[in-house]
């Protein structure tokens, strides 16, 4: 339950209000995060909350994290040397691995591809054990996509995808929802194994376009988000029918998930 002093290392803008910063332990080892694995992240005298590994395991602690409240707003402030307080990290993680062999499909929507970075890193670096590797991603406008020089790199190696919701002039690329690319994506259905984070609305539509090419929903996962509070399974907070988010997901097989989204929590 004890936060460990990290560091600020480096911090870059990826969009107007969301920031990636790479931490440091002060005194501790670096920390060994799976990919999927989560930190409860603590401003000092603010507040603590969860937040997605986005980086290699190896290395700094990475996160991207949105500004959306007084936590993630100190966070995102954290100039270069600032010490902010890290648990765990928690949860399980994306069944990359297993994985191997056949196809992958990584679809995001908006902060979404921050937790599935990792996934993405595991690809590229193992790229010949697996068939065809597709990154399908959505933000709101052209202004919010995450990482862009690397969308770029990346295309070396995945079929890259990206479209917006809504774009002005000057956005050469394709506008609509992110599960509409999943038709046009290269997979064999019968081998691939799908990856998705997002807002929940976005995952069930993208889900849906993907069981229409015939992907098995056992091979379809989803990371989740509810308020947290201990990270542990202590609290209770993150409850969701007989699962706890922090400690049994935020990763979970959509068939077996699924029927707990449907249940309206009292
Ligand atoms: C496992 C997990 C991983 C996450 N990874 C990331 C990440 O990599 N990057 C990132 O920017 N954010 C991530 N989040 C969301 C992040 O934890 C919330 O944005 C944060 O808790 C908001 O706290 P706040 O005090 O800044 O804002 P608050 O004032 O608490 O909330 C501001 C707004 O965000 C909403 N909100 C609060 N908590 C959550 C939540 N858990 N999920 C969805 N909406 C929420 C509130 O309803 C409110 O509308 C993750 C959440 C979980 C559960």
């Amino acid at each position: 339950m004890v936060p460990r002093p990290h560091r600020v290392a480096r911090r870059r803008r990826e969009t107007s209000n969301t920031w990636t910063l790479e931490l440091e332990p002060v005194s501790d080892e670096l920390l060994r995060p799976a990919p999927g694995q989560f930190t409860m992240l603590y401003a000092f005298g603010v507040g603590e909350v969860p937040i997605s590994v986005s980086g290699y395991a190896e290395g700094p602690l990475v996160h991207t994290v949105r500004a959306v409240g007084a936590v993630t707003e100190a966070v995102c402030a954290s100039k270069r040397g600032a010490v902010l307080g890290v648990r765990g990290p928690f949860g399980n993680s994306w069944p990359v691995e297993a994985a191997a062999g056949g196809d992958a499909v990584v679809v995001a929507g908006g902060i979404g591809l921050a937790p599935l970075r990792p996934v993405l890193y595991e690809l590229v670096r193992h790229r010949s054990e697996y068939g065809h590797a597709a990154l399908l991603y959505g933000g709101r406008t052209p202004a919010d996509l995450l990482y862009r020089r690397e969308l770029e790199r990346w295309r070396a190696k995945l079929d890259v995808d990206v479209t917006v919701d809504s774009a002005e002039g000057g956005w050469g690329g394709k506008v609509g929802f992110v599960a509409k690319l999943v038709g046009g994506a290269r997979f064999d259905s019968r081998s691939t194994t799908a990856f998705i984070c997002g807002p929940e609305v976005m995952m069930r539509t993208t889900v849906q376009a993907l069981i229409e090419r015939d992907v098995s929903p056992e091979r379809i996962w989803v990371s989740l988000e509810r308020n947290m509070r201990c990270g542990l399974g202590h609290c209770g907070h993150c409850q969701l029918g007989p699962t706890l988010i922090c400690r049994d997901g935020p990763v979970y097989r959509w068939d077996e998930v699924e029927p707990l989204l449907e249940v309206r929590e009292l």
